[in-house]
């Protein structure tokens, strides 16, 4: 059991470039972040389909001469963290399949709501299922659709989804983009020559060249074909919620999501904290990686000196959960170590971007300890998360939720830190430039418990199965 919020997934597409599965292969490995589980590319050259997918990391799924055969001048690319689905292959994307309207490429991050139902009409019907994943029901809804035209089934089957996501579909003669109507996932389109890029972050686009344009609208349908861009609502886009988690913790620093830079987010996010819950302390640290911006702002922000407390083996991969406690502490050993004479003697401030089970950073505290820090005061750069996602965030369920069973001074005794603070949602908000009290255009659902969308019983049923597995 992880002691973290999960990313969901990366998606890349490029059309118009004679390498287009080279690009996606560069695009794919700076999305490498939003997950490790597989990784896979299809390609179209001229009315053929290509792909490759397998369980890895980006780099072990296209080794050797993979890529080779990827030819096309356009591709789309996905990595995966599996949210929903079992982990295997059959799961892993892009989908790729032949119909009556020709062939077709599916890749998406992030989770269908009312999945379960489709699929589950859709079975009644006579629909066989090859995978677990939400991606497939959708490519049952186009297969199905009754329009003349591909564009016209896509927008028809997007009309019946809901939820977080955001899709690439490569077909014979076009490259389509989507995002959901309330934004909660993010995408972006970038230039690259006279090719169109799109990916999940900007950061994908600093890796391969490419020049970003704007972000992909929520509800809004990009079709880039030989002919150029075209672009059209496919949906109502009243009400805006791009997940907080993106800035808080998912994104890479150097992407800009909406128009702000992560890493300059975060670093606010740390200043403000500081203003909330200051401390004296004598050195202020971060937890590798994603934390290390908002100790920055905190330490700037405080005039404690920042210093590198913690150092993470970059090789480590994941703790798998051990029989023991003794053996589990060991397991965050490997990922993580204090740095002795940066705390030896000190009292440091810790601060970390998210608190989900409580179980890190109570070894973290232990680790901080053993070697010899005086005191450590543990500062979270954001509220404590009380409720589960269902866009594509693997939180764990409630019950596991440790914000959601104790108080702050509770869960302060259970992580054995000397004081505990968490910002609030107000002060986390005007770091991403909303004024106090103001309509936002966040989603912000794993804090409050108010989803954006409508929250279907099949989902929360399937969270309740969970607990009790
Ligand atoms: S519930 Fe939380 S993790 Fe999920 S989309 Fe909303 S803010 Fe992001």
């Amino acid at each position: 059991m992880m002691d973290r919020m999960h990313e969901e997934c990366g998606v890349f597409g490029i059309w118009g470039h004679p390498e287009a599965a080279q690009l996606t292969y560069y695009g794919l490995y700076a999305l490498q972040h939003r997950g490790q589980e597989s990784a896979g590319i299809a390609s179209i050259d001229e009315m053929t389909m290509h792909n490759h997918r397998g369980m890895g990391l980006v780099t072990e799924v296209f080794g050797g001469d993979r890529l080779k055969d990827l030819r096309g001048h356009a591709a789309v690319g996905h990595v995966r963290y599996s949210t929903t689905g079992d982990s295997r292959l059959a799961n892993a994307q892009p989908l790729v399949f032949s119909y009556h309207q020709g062939n077709m490429a599916l890749a998406h991050n992030g989770n269908l709501v009312n999945a379960m139902t489709i699929r589950d009409r859709l079975e009644r019907q006579g629909s066989i299922f090859q995978s677990t994943s939400d991606t497939e029901v959708v490519a049952h809804l186009i297969a199905r659709g009754g329009y003349p035209s591909v564009i016209e089934n896509v927008r028809d089957s997007m009309a019946m989804i809901k939820g977080g996501y955001a899709f690439v579909i490569l077909v014979d003669d076009a490259l389509i983009a989507m995002r959901d109507p309330q934004g909660l996932r993010p995408m972006a389109l970038g230039r690259l020559g006279d090719a169109y890029v799109v990916a999940s972050e900007t950061c994908a686009f600093d890796t391969v060249g490419a020049t970003f344009l704007r972000d992909v609208e929520p509800g809004e349908m990009i079709m880039i074909t030989s002919e150029g861009l075209h672009t059209e609502r496919f949906a109502d886009a009243s009400r805006k919620a791009l997940c907080t988690f993106e800035y808080i913790y998912f994104a890479r620093p150097d992407s800009d999501i909406d128009g702000y830079n992560v890493h300059m987010v975060r670093k606010h996010l740390g200043k403000i904290l500081a203003r909330e819950a200051p401390i004296e302390a004598d050195v202020v640290i971060g937890v590798p990686d994603s934390s290390i911006s908002a100790a920055i702002g905190y330490a700037e922000e405080s005039r404690i000196p920042y210093e590198i407390g913690l150092i993470k083996n970059k090789y480590s991969g994941r703790t798998f959960i051990q029989p023991s406690q003794e053996l589990r502490n060991l397991g965050v050993r490997l990922k993580l170590s204090a740095v002795r004479k940066i705390v030896d003697q000190k009292r440091v401030v810790m601060v970390d971007d998210s608190l989900v089970r409580g179980t890190t950073s109570a070894r973290l505290v232990t680790l901080l300890r053993e070697a010899g820090a005086t005191e450590v005061h543990v500062r979270i750069s954001s509220p404590p998360v009380k409720h589960s996602c269902f866009y594509g965030i693997d939180t764990s369920a409630r019950e596991e939720l440790i914000a959601a069973q104790k108080s702050v001074d509770e869960i302060r005794d259970f992580i054995g830190a000397d004081s505990l603070s968490f910002m609030t949602e107000d002060a986390m908000l005007t770091a991403f430039g909303v004024e106090r009290g103001k309509p936002h255009g966040f989603c912000n659902a794993c804090f409050t418990g108010l989803y954006p969308t409508e929250v279907y019983q099949t989902n929360k049923r399937a969270l309740e199965r969970q607990v009790k597995v």
